[in-house]
């Protein structure tokens, strides 16, 4: 992809969601920190059901240390893989009060040698808590760098390399964001909505989704959605003629019981 036209893909972004945020609830470095770990193959919502239930009563290493392993597993049950994290969440607090005083570290080095931490909770956690222009790829990411054309790569590590190499320096801050957002809800893994994406014309995937046809019934149906919201016509009232009763309808019929009544006569 040209130079040109990332910067224009980052450009709409940008302008469509000047300051995008991390859909993850949290307050300060450490809540962003075990809200990330938590995120691993799971989703947001499912993270902030957990964190809701688990900050409000620890929200320090100290205090989520004393809760134990035990104690914090009822809290993280709408996350997937509670039990592998609930015992990495405790190896974490452990370190950060052994070795880091409590705080979280500023470096990649031991972030990374945190339970449960990878290259992409590091690279979060650099990006929103201290500034560092990481660009965290996870799924989302992925896919919409590899569809689009912006940072085509086999593995996560060399999307991110990619992504870091291309992308102008004044959207690097924002970019995981950009992109993250855009994957989730716009270029969807089964059927992205290109018709209605915002950087559609820039996009290089070959198999965009089309525009779903308009039927005659769709088409009346908006127009008078569209028309109503206008005001350009109110919906009418059936016409007239509209109720008379049909050629060979309720006319038999009406013969029917005028002949009965004859009979009877
Ligand atoms: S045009 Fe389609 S494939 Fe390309 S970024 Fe937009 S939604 Fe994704």
């Amino acid at each position: 992809m040209h130079a040109a036209t990332r910067r224009a893909i980052f450009r709409r972004l940008a302008a469509a969601n000047p300051e995008p945020k991390t859909e993850l609830e949290h307050s300060g470095p450490f809540e962003l920190l075990v809200a990330v770990m938590l995120s691993a193959h799971t989703t947001d919502k499912s993270v902030n059901a957990a964190t809701r239930r688990l900050f409000p009563l620890a929200n320090t290493p100290e205090a989520i240390l004393a809760l134990g392993e035990e104690g914090v597993k009822p809290y993280l049950k709408t996350v997937g893989l509670y039990n592998a994290k609930s015992k990495n969440l405790i190896g974490l607090c452990r370190m950060l009060v052994e070795l880091h005083g409590g705080n979280v570290p500023a470096d990649r080095g031991s972030l990374e040698a945190l339970p449960g931490v990878g290259r992409k909770t590091a690279n979060v956690v650099l990006n929103i808590i201290f500034g560092e222009r990481e660009i965290a790829v996870d799924t989302h990411i992925f896919r919409v760098a590899n569809r689009t054309g912006l940072a085509p790569g086999k593995t996560p590590r060399a999307v991110e390399d990619a992504l870091k190499a291309g992308t102008p320096d004044e959207f690097k801050h924002n970019a995981h964001h950009w992109l993250i957002l855009h994957g989730r809800y716009v270029c969807t893994a089964l059927r992205p909505a290109c018709p209605k994406c915002i950087i559609s014309d820039l996009c290089e995937y070959p198999d965009k989704t089309k525009p779903k046809p308009v039927t005659k019934e769709r088409r009346s149906q908006r127009a008078l959605r569209g028309a109503s919201k206008t005001g350009m016509f109110l919906p009418q009232p059936p016409r007239r003629d509209s109720l008379r009763p049909r050629k060979g309808s309720l006319r038999p019929a009406l013969r029917t019981r005028k002949s009965d009544k004859a009979q009877a006569d």
